[in-house]
């Protein structure tokens, strides 16, 4: 089912215009932010505002389908970070030079499937602390 036009508006307003994985502001983005379905439709998620969050091109295109990673440290399969049901700082962390920290096993297993640390990304973000414009 196509998302309408009414739901990506509340999932924009809610997220503030920023991913919700990365954090990156819609407007230091050449595409528009997407609307996620956290758990894909192939997994049996729904169209409910609960398992929807807005999410850059970036972060959609590797996150695809999947709902959980491998987690180097622990070498376990953990779910991903999910916007609705877990607290960004207490998953994910941004150090001064731009990059994303995984704090959890959740959160490094996103860190790493997202490729959040890919030098563009890095570059972008560092690039936006500088202007205060990130997140
Ligand atoms: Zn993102």
């Amino acid at each position: 089912m196509k998302i309408s036009r009414e739901i990506r508006d509340v999932v924009q307003r809610r997220a503030h215009g920023v991913c919700e994985y990365c954090h990156l502001p819609q407007d230091a983005s050449v595409l528009p932010h997407q609307v996620d379905h956290i758990i894909g439709k192939q997994h049996h998620g729904t169209d409910d505002l609960d398992n929807l969050c807005l999410c850059c091109i970036r972060c959609n295109l590797k996150k695809g389908p999947n709902i959980a990673s491998l987690d180097a440290e622990t070498g376990r399969i953990v779910p991903l970070f999910h916007p609705r049901r877990h607290s960004w700082s207490e998953h994910l962390s941004l150090d001064q030079d731009g990059r994303l920290h995984g704090l959890t096993p959740e959160g490094r297993a996103t860190v790493q499937l997202m490729d959040m640390n890919d030098i563009s990304r890095v570059s972008l973000r560092a690039l936006l602390l500088r202007r205060s414009r990130y997140p």
